[in-house]
């Protein structure tokens, strides 16, 4: 569900034409729906309603300072992974009681801006960072609230890139060896062992997964209050995933898949979705430059490109494709949509149905919220593309459009003998 809608045939986000929106401030763009990110947010907070729960919105998958501050008024902590995303959270004024910090390589500054902030949790990740958080809350006279974060070894069934609780993976410890882990993570004074956590992966479309890990990390509380370890939170992750062309469960499905087998334990379930918030509430609007047909093949080609939205080449993501303006009845034709840049895996789709575009249309990559504006770079020279946040009637520009001296931003010339 979401607000990107036609109306007389012309796709609007909200009450905001794409086309004038296009005109105003040019394209390639990123356009979110707020009313879309609020309606996200409440259906996600309903489905935990009745169950002491906190909701950490996992800012990775979007994380411009006003999105974040929209979810900060909406109540939602957040699951953050670096200093950076901590300092964006703070900017955005949201409450640091309600971050938790996950990812595997924490460096003892971030460790330290994170309990000087005053956060939630860190989430350990492996037995030599749990020694490490101890050191730097050591040396800051202070307690470190921690929990383990459990590899509960099970195959969520997505792309290898996006699946993160087999035991293959570099996230979490390791299923058999959590016990001990608490054992020893008790023995440190200068940790707090308040919670356990777990994240088994993304754009996870059956409520299966979800369910096996809430029953094995259930095993595993059950296990640790037998030994005297009583935790307070659960977190139990993100990884719900979006219909870009699969077809998940609604958050309410979802919920009461994790939420059945451990209910009763009475901890505070913390939960960290990010895509299943974001990824449909944003479009990717491009203009079509040219079209190429060869021997074999036809070739849309596009302004925006992979250094704009990589999840196809990476993840071999689909992403449907819409026409803003479909007044006109094109001939269905059968192409790759592709971007400018020197690289073959610079494309939005491959082999797509569609109407005919002519040059100078535009088009709109759908749900394109999540893992899109984040992950864009300035390969090939090409400025990052501006952030639009329309509400109702109005769009803010959220980011401006990068220009030529912010690619070039700390680059010097050196001045070298030519031999
Ligand atoms: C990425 C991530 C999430 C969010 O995953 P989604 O699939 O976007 O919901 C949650 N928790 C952790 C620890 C993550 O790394």
């Amino acid at each position: 569900m979401n607000y990107f809608e036609y109306r007389n045939d012309q796709l609007f986000a909200e009450d905001v034409a794409l086309t004038e929106l296009a005109d105003r401030v040019g394209t390639p763009f990123f356009v979110y729906s707020a009313r879309t990110l609020r309606r996200h947010f409440r259906v996600f907070d309903e489905a935990f309603a009745g169950t002491d729960h906190l909701i950490c919105y996992a800012m990775k998958a979007l994380s411009n300072l006003s999105i974040l501050r929209l979810f900060s008024a909406m109540g939602s902590g957040f699951d953050i992974v670096s200093v950076g995303e901590l300092q964006r959270c703070l900017r955005a004024g949201a409450d640091p009681r309600m971050i938790v910090f996950s990812g595997v390589g924490k460096a003892d500054e971030e460790i330290a801006a994170a309990l000087e902030a005053g956060i939630l949790m860190i989430n350990v990740e492996s037995r030599p960072e749990m020694h490490r958080i101890s050191e730097v809350s050591g040396r800051m006279r202070r307690r470190a609230p921690v929990s383990l974060r459990v590899n509960p070894d099970l195959d969520p069934g997505t792309h290898p890139h996006i699946s993160t609780g087999h035991r293959d993976s570099k996230f979490g410890v390791p299923l058999a060896q959590v016990r001990e882990y608490y054992a020893e993570a008790r023995g440190l004074e200068n940790l707090e062992v308040v919670g356990l956590s777990t994240h088994i992966g993304s754009q996870i479309t059956e409520t299966g997964p979800f369910s096996e890990a809430a029953l094995k990390v259930k095993g595993i509380v059950t296990d640790l209050r037998a030994v005297g370890i009583a935790l307070k939170y659960l977190d139990i992750g993100g990884g719900l995933g979006i219909p870009y062309q699969e077809n998940p469960p609604p958050p309410s499905e979802y919920a009461s898949a994790i939420l059945s087998p451990i209910r009763g334990l009475g901890l505070k379930i913390i939960s960290e979705p990010g895509r299943v918030l974001v990824g449909n509430a944003g479009v990717l609007v491009t203009r079509v430059r040219y079209l190429k047909e060869t021997d074999v093949k036809r070739f849309v080609v596009v302004d925006g490109a992979m250094n704009d939205l990589i999840r196809p080449v990476l993840y071999d993501a689909y992403h449907a494709i819409a026409r803003v303006d479909r007044r006109k009845v094109g001939n269905l034709i059968v192409a790759d949509v592709v971007g400018p840049v020197c690289e073959s895996g610079d494309f939005f789709a491959r082999e797509r149905e569609m109407p005919e575009p002519a040059a100078g249309d535009l088009l709109a990559v759908m749900s394109a919220g999540a893992y899109g504006f984040v992950m864009s770079s300035n390969y090939n020279s090409r400025p990052r593309a501006p952030e639009i946040l329309v509400d109702g009637a109005t769009a803010h520009v959220i980011r401006e459009r990068e220009n030529f001296e912010d690619l070039i931003r700390g680059e010097r010339i050196v001045e070298l003998k030519a031999e």
